[in-house]
């Protein structure tokens, strides 16, 4: 038995309940992924156990010579990966690292220009809700209402009207590529700084199969376990005029010491999306997207935009007469795990929703390729029609697990 198991059962017992969760279902979560088993063991590390307040060679406890070298592989890879002039690679999360941006960038009250969460965009992006909507002046951008796409001379408009310190591209829940260029435009006209948060697509971007954020942005910053492909935590990539101010944003601004198993762990994933094998891995991700977006417009979903040009896609609905919750709950039933997610302009609650958010990154590691994803599209719009018979589900669960069966995780 495992140490944690003799030690713990309890725990032992949900962490082998997620295990054969992840290993049983299919999981289209467009923000997940599974990791290496080379990342999870440098997560699972004895680096957990040390401090480490500063950054390498400058440090406030002693004993660090190791985990300094794990923080140097990690910026240098990065740096390498990205194209990028200064890395940090300590912020806990995303939401962190957007934190120590504004912490370093702007004053209180100063302008955001963001994309409206309702859009897309991100909650750590100025929502009400979250502390960025209380403390600084938020204006929002938002898609076109007949191309659902983010439309660059309302963002201009915006721009010219509100006057922001600070303009942040990227989103949560956008299928589409985004103009950084024309952003930088934007910016500039207005005397603004440019913020791109790469979160979900930062792993086409190192792959170089989606536009390049870095030459445009003044700070990118981004997740390290969406479609990157590593542990759980954030990032920030930026030019080095803004290096001091966004680490001392960030340690000693916002956070204390830094959770170093977890920057070994993002060195290793960083060297493994250094690896050629990793650009045929996106390429897969965007293929089996594509593919199941027009196998969902096949099965009578309405596809937000017509389709997609990265990880995720979004479905409306309401041509099916169902809620996003409702057919997130007899897909879960079923074994496929999605999220409810609101449309542009919905006009159902955040709690209920008129549609579904499903990503390939997962699916893909798995090693799942086109025919496998036209198979879960076919089930998942079956599911929905057939959401009332239990037992339907139940068979359809099955089924579900074979396929997992036949792709291993990692
Ligand atoms: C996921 C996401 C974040 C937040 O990441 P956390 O690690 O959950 O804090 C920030 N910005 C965008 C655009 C995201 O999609």
């Amino acid at each position: 038995m495992s140490a944690l198991g003799e030690a713990d059962p309890e725990v032992y017992a949900a962490v082998q309940g997620e295990e054969a969760r992840q290993r049983d279902q299919v999981i289209l979560i467009a923000s997940e992924n599974t990791v290496s088993r080379a990342v999870r063991e440098a997560a699972g590390s004895v680096m957990t156990s040390k401090y480490a307040e500063g950054y390498p060679g400058r440090r406030y406890y002693g004993g660090c010579q190791f985990v300094d070298e794990a923080e140097r592989l990690a910026q240098d890879r990065a740096r390498r990966l990205f194209g990028a002039e200064h890395v940090n690679v300590q912020p806990h999360s995303g939401a962190t690292a957007n934190t120590a941006v504004y912490f370093a960038l702007l004053e209180p009250g100063d302008g955001i220009l963001s994309m409206d969460l309702n859009h897309g965009g991100h909650l750590s992006h100025g929502h009400p809700k979250n502390y960025t909507g209380r403390f600084y002046r938020i204006a929002r951008y938002g898609v076109h209402p007949d191309t659902e796409r983010i439309d660059m001379e309302e963002v201009a408009r915006a721009a010219a009207e509100h006057r922001p310190r600070l303009i942040i591209a990227g989103a949560s829940a956008y299928s589409r590529l985004i103009d950084f260029e024309g952003f930088r435009r934007v910016a500039d006209g207005v005397g603004a700084l440019l913020m791109v948060d790469m979160a979900h697509v930062a792993g086409l971007v190192a792959a170089r199969l989606h536009p390049d954020p870095v030459p445009w942005a003044h700070v990118v910053t981004t997740t390290t376990h969406k479609t990157l492909r590593g542990p759980r935590g954030g990032m920030i990539l930026c030019k080095e005029d803004h290096a001091r101010a966004i680490d001392s944003a960030l340690f000693p601004g916002i956070q204390g010491g830094p959770l170093m198993h977890l920057v070994a762990a993002k060195a290793v994933a960083l060297k493994e999306a250094l690896a050629p094998s990793f650009r045929d891995y996106q390429a897969r991700v965007l293929a089996n997207a594509r593919s199941m977006a027009a196998a969902m417009a096949e099965g009578g979903c309405r596809v937000v935009s017509g389709g997609t040009d990265n990880h995720l896609f979004l479905v409306d609905l309401r041509p099916l007469g169902v809620t996003g919750k409702d057919a997130e709950a007899a897909l879960g039933a079923a074994g496929i795990t999605v999220n409810k997610n609101l449309i542009p302009n919905d006009p159902a609650k955040p709690t209920v929703t008129s549609g579904l958010r499903i990503g390939t990154p997962t699916v893909s590691s798995r090693g799942m390729g086109e025919p496998e994803v036209r198979q879960v599209a076919a089930w998942i719009c079956e599911a929905i029609r057939r959401r009332e018979d239990a037992a339907f589900l139940e068979g359809l669960r099955r089924e579900v697990a074979a396929l997992c069966a036949r792709f291993p995780l990692p």
